[in-house]
C-alpha cells in the first residue's frame, strides 16, 4: 500500500499526460494501467497503429498510381501482409516504451493491474489498497455495440480486429462512415480489398463541413470505395465464407444485403468505466454514460476527477491530453484550462481532411453573419506536384470583425496546415492577420494564406 498526491486510472493520452504534468509540478503521482503496455487505446489499438498502416498503404498507392507519372518505372511493390503488421507492431512498441521511459524520467509510478475505487480517496489494485488526495479517472472508451451484430474480432470486427486481420479481405464491408471507418476502409482499399461503406445518415463524416464531406466522398469514390448512404443496418449474419450485412434503405424501407469476407463495425465509441465501482460510489453519469464533471473536471465526489474519452466532448487523443494537462495544473494549485472552441479534428486519409472551429452549417443555424474565403489546391504548385490539387482550404470569418471562426481543409498535409489556423484562433486573429503573414514559397501553407486573402480583397492565384 502506498500513498500519493494523485492516482490516475488509465495510462492513455489523458492519463499519462496528466501524470507527467503532475510530476513536473511536484506532485507524487501513480498511474494504474491494466494493459501490458502504456499509451491506452491511442498508442496500442488506435491512432498510432492506424496511422502506421495508413502510411504503409499510402506509399503502396503512390507506387501503383503515381510513380509512373513521375518517370519512376519498374514493378510496383507487392504486399507482405505479416511484415506490414510487424512494422505496425514495431511502431506501437517504440511509442509505448517511450511512455514507460517518460514515466521513469519523471518519477511516475506505474501500478500494473485493473483498478477499482472502493471508497473516496482509495484505489484498489489486486489485493492492495492505495490512497490518494486526488483520484483521476482516465479509463477511455470502447467500441459501441450495434443491435443485431455480434463481434468475434475475426470476421465481424471492431477497429481493434481490423488492425490485426489474418489476411487482407477480398471484400470488406464497413458499417459507419466516420473517421475510423474511412481511415481503415482506405487502408484496405489501397491493399486491394473491395470496400463498401454503409452509413445511416445521407452523408459521410457526420458533423463535418458539408462541402468538404461532399468533396471527400467524391475523392474516396475515385479511389475505389463504394458508399451506401441512408441505410440502417438490421443485422450481420456470419456465413461459412464470411458475413452478410442486412440493411434497410431509410427512404424506401427496401431491404437489401451485402456479402463480405470481413465486416468492420465502426459506428462509434462509448465511455469505458466498467468495474470501477462508480455505482457504489454514487458517481453521477450523463445519459450517454460519460462521467459528469464540472469545468474543472471534478465529479460529484470530493477528490474524484475524470478526463478524456470517459467524459463529454470529442473522443480525440489531443483533447484527452489537453484535459490531462489542465487538470494537473488545477491539482497543483494553478489554473488549468481547455479551449474547446479550438480543438482540431483530422482524418489521415489521402488527401487528409482537417477542421477547426465552426462549420458553415453551424454558423447558418446560429444566424451569424460570416464570410467565406476559399482557395483550391489547384492553384498551389506543391499540391499539383503530388497529384493532390483536388481539394481546398476554406476559412470562415466574422463578416463585421474578420475574426476567424473556423477552417476546413481537404488536401495535402491538411492535418498539419490546420495548426496555423488554430494558433491564429487562439490569439483571436482576423483573416487579414493570416493574409498579411509572409508564407514561404512553394509550400502547401500558401493555400491557407490564399484562403485568408480570399476573405478580403481576393486570392492571388485563384
Ligand atoms: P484511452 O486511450 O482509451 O486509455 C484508457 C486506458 O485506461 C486504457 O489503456 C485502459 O486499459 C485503461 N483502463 C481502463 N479501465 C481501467 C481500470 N479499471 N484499471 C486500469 N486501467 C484501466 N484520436 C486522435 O486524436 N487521433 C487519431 O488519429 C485517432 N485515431 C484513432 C483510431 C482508432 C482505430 C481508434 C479506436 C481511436 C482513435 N482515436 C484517435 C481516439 C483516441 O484513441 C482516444 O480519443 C484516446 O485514446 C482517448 O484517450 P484516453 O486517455 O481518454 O483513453
Amino acid at each position: 500500500m502506498a500513498s500519493f498526491d494523485a492516482i490516475i486510472i488509465g495510462g492513455g493520452p489523458g492519463g499519462y499526460v496528466c501524470a507527467i504534468r503532475c510530476a513536473q509540478l511536484g506532485l507524487k503521482v501513480a498511474v494504474v494501467e491494466g494493459r501490458e503496455t502504456l499509451g491506452g487505446t491511442c498508442l496500442n489499438v488506435g491512432c498510432i497503429p492506424s496511422k502506421a498502416l495508413l502510411n504503409a498503404t499510402h506509399h503502396l498507392h503512390e507506387a501503383h498510381e503515381n510513380f509512373g507519372k513521375m518517370g519512376l518505372m519498374g514493378p510496383a511493390p507487392t504486399v507482405d501482409w505479416p511484415k506490414m503488421l510487424g512494422y505496425k507492431d514495431d511502431v506501437i512498441g517504440q511509442n509505448t516504451k517511450g511512455i514507460e521511459f517518460l514515466f521513469k524520467k519523471n518519477k511516475v509510478t506505474w501500478i500494473k493491474g485493473w483498478a477499482t475505487i472502493p471508497a473516496p480517496g482509495q484505489v484498489k489494485v489486486g489485493d492492495d489498497i492505495h490512497t490518494a488526495k486526488n483520484i483521476v479517472i482516465a479509463t477511455g472508451s470502447e467500441s459501441s455495440p450495434l443491435n443485431g451484430v455480434t463481434i468475434d474480432e475475426k470476421t465481424v470486427v471492431t477497429s481493434t480486429g481490423a488492425l490485426t486481420l489474418e489476411k487482407i479481405p477480398q471484400k470488406l464491408a464497413v458499417i459507419g462512415a466516420g473517421v475510423i471507418g474511412l481511415e481503415m476502409g482506405s487502408v484496405y482499399a489501397r491493399l486491394g480489398s473491395e470496400v463498401t461503406v454503409i452509413e445511416y445518415l445521407d452523408a459521410i463524416t457526420p458533423g463535418m463541413d458539408a462541402e468538404v464531406a461532399k468533396t471527400f466522398q467524391r475523392i474516396l469514390q475515385k479511389q475505389g470505395l463504394k458508399f451506401i448512404l441512408g441505410a440502417a443496418v438490421q443485422g450481420v449474419d456470419t456465413t461459412p465464407t464470411g458475413a452478410t450485412v442486412r440493411y434497410k434503405r431509410k427512404k424506401t424501407d427496401a431491404e437489401a444485403t451485402l456479402d463480405a469476407d470481413t465486416v468492420l463495425v465502426a459506428t462509434g465509441r462509448r465511455p469505458y468505466t466498467a468495474g470501477l465501482g462508480l455505482d457504489t460510489l454514487g458517481v453521477e453519469l450523463l445519459p450517454r454514460g460519460q462521467i459528469k464533471t464540472d469545468a474543472h473536471f471534478a465529479t460529484n465526489i470530493n477528490g474524484l476527477y475524470a478526463i478524456g474519452d470517459a467524459i463529454i466532448g470529442p473522443m480525440l487523443a489531443h483533447k484527452a491530453e489537453d484535459e490531462g494537462m489542465a487538470l494537473a495544473e488545477i491539482l497543483a494549485g494553478k489554473s488549468g484550462h481547455v479551449n474547446y472552441a479550438v480543438i482540431p479534428g483530422v482524418i489521415y486519409t489521402t488527401p487528409e481532411v482537417a477542421s477547426v472551429g465552426q462549420t458553415e452549417e453551424q454558423l447558418k443555424a446560429e444566424g451569424r453573419a460570416y464570410k467565406t474565403g476559399k482557395f483550391s489546391f489547384m492553384g498551389n504548385g506543391r499540391a499539383k506536384a503530388v497529384f493532390q490539387g483536388d481539394g481546398f482550404v476554406k476559412i470562415l470569418a466574422d463578416k463585421a470583425t474578420d475574426r476567424i471562426l473556423g477552417a476546413h481543409i481537404i488536401g495535402p498535409m491538411a492535418g498539419d496546415l490546420i495548426h496555423e489556423i488554430c494558433v491564429a484562433m487562439e490569439f483571436g486573429a482576423s483573416a487579414q492577420d493570416l493574409a498579411l503573414t509572409c508564407h514561404a514559397h512553394p509550400t502547401y501553407s500558401e493555400a491557407v494564406r490564399e484562403a485568408a486573402l480570399a476573405c478580403g480583397d481576393g486570392a492571388i492565384h485563384a
